[in-house]
């Protein structure tokens, strides 16, 4: 066992206490529906809080997830390293998600996640799109990522409302889809022991928006 499987076992452990003291924060922590593993919800930007740092939720942190959190938000970018190579892939899930086909869907996003992850040389991460987004009342749920430290880790997008159940906005969906592979790179990348919402995170998650999709305003709203 080197010291990375060692970190990484102790992560393990350490993640259920960080993740209850978090669950009077602002974002929703969820169990997986499947398997009952520990998930991470995505709820949308606009559970975001302001933009003063840290987030209120880290005054409830423990010390150790304090420093990871710390970690996370000093880090602000993601750099591809060829990320033109992956615009094919963008465009081919931008054709998918127009012509509303599930399965098209959900391989372009696994070819995209499969592109990004081998580019930047991690572990892959599956990527399953289901159909109408759950929902209640803490809003639509959007993505999930499921860490699992044994199996491949895995995400679930969602492709319609759940109100109008109308097929979600090309550049909405990428961005989730952005934010879900974002805590893989947490774990994966940045070998950080947990991946909280920081204000590192969600700049990661545009630094990657905006290389795969260069000419949209940097932190504009999805259309
Ligand atoms: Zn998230």
């Amino acid at each position: 066992m080197g010291p990375g499987e060692r970190e990484r076992k102790d992560a393990a452990r350490g993640r259920e206490s960080a993740r209850t003291q978090e669950r009077a924060g602002p974002f929703q922590f969820l169990r997986a529906i499947a398997g009952g593993s520990a998930s991470i919800a995505f709820r949308g930007a606009a559970n975001i809080p302001g933009r003063a740092m840290p987030f209120a939720y880290y005054d409830r942190l423990s010390a150790r997830a304090q420093d990871i959190y710390r970690r996370s938000d000093r880090v602000s970018e993601i750099r591809l390293p060829h990320p033109e190579a992956l615009r094919d892939l963008v465009a081919g899930l931008r054709t998918a998600l127009e012509s509303g086909d599930g399965k098209a869907v959900e391989v372009a996003a696994g070819l995209l996640g499969r592109g990004l992850t081998e580019m930047l040389e991690v572990r892959p991460v599956a990527v399953q799109v289901l159909r109408v987004r759950p929902s209640s009342s803490g809003g639509e749920l959007q993505g999930l990522y499921t860490p699992d430290p044994r199996r491949t880790p895995q995400i679930q997008l969602w492709m319609r409302t759940a109100h109008h159940r109308r097929v979600v906005a090309f550049r909405t969906f990428l961005r989730t889809l952005l934010h879900e592979i974002g805590h893989h790179l947490d774990y994966e990348y940045l070998k950080l022991a947990d991946s909280f919402h920081t204000e590192g995170f969600f700049r990661r998650e545009s630094s990657l928006f905006t290389q795969l999709v260069p000419t949209a305003p940097a932190g504009g709203a999805p259309v």
